[in-house]
Protein backbone atom coordinates (compact mmCIF):
# COMPACT_ATOMS: atom_id res chain seq x y z
CA UNK A 1 0.00 0.00 0.00
CA UNK A 2 1.14 3.28 -0.92
CA UNK A 3 -1.50 5.75 0.42
CA UNK A 4 0.67 8.69 2.44
CA UNK A 5 -0.20 8.99 5.93
CA UNK A 6 -3.97 10.10 7.56
CA UNK A 7 -3.16 14.15 9.21
CA UNK A 8 -5.00 14.59 12.09
CA UNK A 9 -5.13 17.48 14.40
CA UNK A 10 -3.98 17.14 18.04
CA UNK A 11 -5.36 19.71 20.20
CA UNK A 12 -3.19 21.41 22.69
CA UNK A 13 -5.67 21.86 25.20
CA UNK A 14 -6.93 18.71 25.80
CA UNK A 15 -5.16 16.35 23.28
CA UNK A 16 -8.36 15.21 21.89
CA UNK A 17 -7.13 13.70 18.20
CA UNK A 18 -9.40 14.99 15.39
CA UNK A 19 -10.36 15.51 11.54
CA UNK A 20 -8.57 18.77 10.68
CA UNK A 21 -10.95 21.65 10.03
CA UNK A 22 -10.62 25.24 10.19
CA UNK A 23 -12.54 25.92 13.17
CA UNK A 24 -11.73 25.02 16.98
CA UNK A 25 -10.99 21.99 18.78
CA UNK A 26 -14.69 20.46 19.27
CA UNK A 27 -14.10 19.43 22.63
CA UNK A 28 -12.93 22.44 24.02
CA UNK A 29 -12.67 25.60 21.69
CA UNK A 30 -8.68 25.91 21.96
CA UNK A 31 -7.52 26.99 18.70
CA UNK A 32 -4.09 25.30 19.49
CA UNK A 33 -3.20 22.32 17.64
CA UNK A 34 -0.86 20.34 16.35
CA UNK A 35 -0.69 17.99 13.02
CA UNK A 36 -0.01 14.68 13.64
CA UNK A 37 0.81 11.65 11.08
CA UNK A 38 -1.36 8.20 11.32
CA UNK A 39 -1.59 5.44 9.30
CA UNK A 40 -4.14 5.33 6.28
CA UNK A 41 -6.24 2.88 7.73
CA UNK A 42 -9.45 2.34 9.48
CA UNK A 43 -12.33 -0.58 10.24
CA UNK A 44 -15.92 0.28 8.84
CA UNK A 45 -18.71 0.79 11.13
CA UNK A 46 -21.34 0.87 8.24
CA UNK A 47 -21.31 1.31 4.91
CA UNK A 48 -24.16 1.86 2.02
CA UNK A 49 -24.81 2.16 -1.40
CA UNK A 50 -27.00 5.35 -2.77
CA UNK A 51 -28.58 4.41 -5.90
CA UNK A 52 -29.96 7.66 -7.05
CA UNK A 53 -27.14 9.95 -5.64
CA UNK A 54 -27.29 13.81 -6.35
CA UNK A 55 -26.26 15.08 -9.72
CA UNK A 56 -22.44 14.89 -10.51
CA UNK A 57 -21.82 11.88 -7.89
CA UNK A 58 -21.05 8.05 -9.95
CA UNK A 59 -24.05 5.43 -9.62
CA UNK A 60 -24.26 4.17 -7.71
CA UNK A 61 -22.16 6.04 -4.74
CA UNK A 62 -21.22 4.09 -1.86
CA UNK A 63 -20.33 5.72 1.59
CA UNK A 64 -18.64 4.39 4.61
CA UNK A 65 -18.24 5.83 8.33
CA UNK A 66 -14.83 4.82 9.34
CA UNK A 67 -13.12 4.72 12.25
CA UNK A 68 -8.99 5.80 12.32
CA UNK A 69 -6.60 5.96 15.13
CA UNK A 70 -7.74 7.03 18.14
CA UNK A 71 -11.51 6.56 17.47
CA UNK A 72 -11.34 9.26 15.06
CA UNK A 73 -14.26 8.94 12.81
CA UNK A 74 -15.06 9.80 9.41
CA UNK A 75 -17.43 9.80 6.17
CA UNK A 76 -15.69 9.15 3.20
CA UNK A 77 -16.43 7.92 -0.39
CA UNK A 78 -15.86 4.09 -1.17
CA UNK A 79 -14.02 3.27 -4.04
CA UNK A 80 -14.57 -0.26 -5.59
CA UNK A 81 -16.75 -2.95 -4.07
CA UNK A 82 -18.92 -2.30 -0.82
CA UNK A 83 -17.32 -3.39 2.14
CA UNK A 84 -18.95 -5.18 5.09
CA UNK A 85 -18.83 -3.90 8.64
CA UNK A 86 -15.34 -4.94 10.09
CA UNK A 87 -14.01 -4.66 6.84
CA UNK A 88 -10.00 -3.19 6.85
CA UNK A 89 -9.93 0.35 4.40
CA UNK A 90 -7.15 2.32 3.36
CA UNK A 91 -7.90 5.66 3.76
CA UNK A 92 -6.79 9.03 1.70
CA UNK A 93 -7.40 12.55 1.51
CA UNK A 94 -8.27 14.15 -1.66
CA UNK A 95 -9.01 17.86 -1.17
CA UNK A 96 -12.20 18.17 1.32
CA UNK A 97 -12.97 14.76 0.83
CA UNK A 98 -11.55 11.21 2.08
CA UNK A 99 -11.79 8.04 0.39
CA UNK A 100 -11.54 4.67 1.40
CA UNK A 101 -10.79 1.29 -0.45
CA UNK A 102 -10.97 -2.01 1.10
CA UNK A 103 -7.51 -4.12 1.85
CA UNK A 104 -6.96 -7.04 1.07
CA UNK A 105 -5.57 -8.78 4.01
CA UNK A 106 -5.96 -12.20 2.73
CA UNK A 107 -5.64 -12.68 -1.19
CA UNK A 108 -7.84 -16.41 -0.52
CA UNK A 109 -10.63 -14.93 0.45
CA UNK A 110 -11.15 -12.91 -2.64
ZN1 LIG B 1 -9.36 20.50 22.93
Amino acid sequence: MSAPPLVLSRCEGCELLYLPTPGPCPRCASRRATPVEVPPTGIVLAATEVESPAEGWPSPHRLALVEVEDSVRLLAIVEGPLPAAGDAVEVRREGEAYHVQRLRLDPRKE
